[in-house]
């Protein structure tokens, strides 16, 4: 790292924890208003609103996530995440400080936590939910990224260029809804690199990562590794929401479906069947 962009990290990370903590910077962020510094570069080069994009290319990607097919298969979960993460070199620490997650099960409560959680049924209690990146359409994190590292493509995946990422961690603390890591360490220490995959690149120490629905294998005409994962069970349902006639769309008008924190308005693609 050079001695710029190491002066660069002290700086941002005082900025970060000094002026980027608390619901009130979150709340800016979705509403569209800046914190002090933040993004001002970012709102003089986009100039278009999150929304224009998926608008233009006619394609928003989302996800269904089935959690009684789940439930149905307890085994399933674990195995989505351990494939998710070796389709995409994501490291393995032992320490809980320094570890990388693209996608893991967490409880009922933690996932949805506006949803009450009294006198809860025994499935809900005794299953996790499979937690990723919700690939908002409306995503706080692109707005407080100040060198556009994190940014919204036309088809609506919220995406890293890991090369411009500076490790300010301002969207860290701007998504609600904690789904990016950051490497402490260099992430190449934590993966065998014997049985990499090679067609994915590993990142470097002080950039930040999540979940990328999969972009480079969508972008081949494939499903998501973890949609794949599922098999035919249809665990996990993935298309084009802007798509009336698409499978998620049939699958999202014959389900009750519910999203992580809707009342935030940052417009999660991700959707739950309970
Ligand atoms: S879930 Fe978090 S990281 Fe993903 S798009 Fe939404 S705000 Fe950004
Ligand atoms: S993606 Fe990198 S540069 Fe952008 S806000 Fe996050 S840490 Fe900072
Ligand atoms: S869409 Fe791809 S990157 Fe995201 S959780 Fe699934 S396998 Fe991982």
């Amino acid at each position: 790292m050079d001695k710029k962009r190491r002066d660069f990290l002290k700086i941002a990370g005082v900025s970060t924890l000094a002026g980027l903590g608390g619901t009130a910077v979150v709340d800016q962020l979705i509403s569209g208003s800046s914190p002090a510094g933040a993004n001002a570069a970012h709102e003089v080069d986009s100039g278009h609103s999150a929304h224009e994009d998926t608008a233009k290319s006619g394609i928003r990607w989302g996800m269904v996530i089935d959690l009684r097919k789940f439930r149905a298969n307890p085994s399933l979960g674990e195995k989505v995440v351990k494939v998710c993460h070796s389709t995409h070199n994501v490291p393995q620490f032992p320490n809980k400080k320094d570890e990388i997650k693209w996608t893991w099960l967490t409880e009922y409560e933690k996932a949805f936590t506006e949803h009450s959680h009294y006198y809860k049924d025994e499935p809900t209690r005794d299953h996790e939910v499979l937690v990723m990146c919700n690939h908002c359409d409306n995503p706080p994190c692109v707005r407080a990224c100040p060198t556009r590292a994190t940014f919204k493509n036309k088809e609506g995946i919220v995406a890293m260029d890991y090369h411009r990422c500076i490790g300010c961690r301002f969207c860290m603390a701007a998504c609600p809804y904690g789904m990016r890591s950051f490497n402490w360490r260099d992430p190449r220490d934590g993966l065998d690199m014997s049985a990499i995959n090679k067609k994915f690149p590993t990142r470097m120490r002080g950039v930040v990562e999540k979940c990328n629905l999969c972009a480079e294998r969508v972008g081949l005409g494939l499903q998501p590794a973890c949609v794949e994962a599922c098999g035919s069970s249809k665990a996990m349902i993935f298309g084009n929401l802007n798509d009336p006639k698409s499978e998620i769309r049939k699958v999202l008008k014959d389900n009750y479906t519910i999203q992580r924190k809707p009342s935030l308005g940052t417009h999660p693609s991700v959707f739950y069947i309970v």
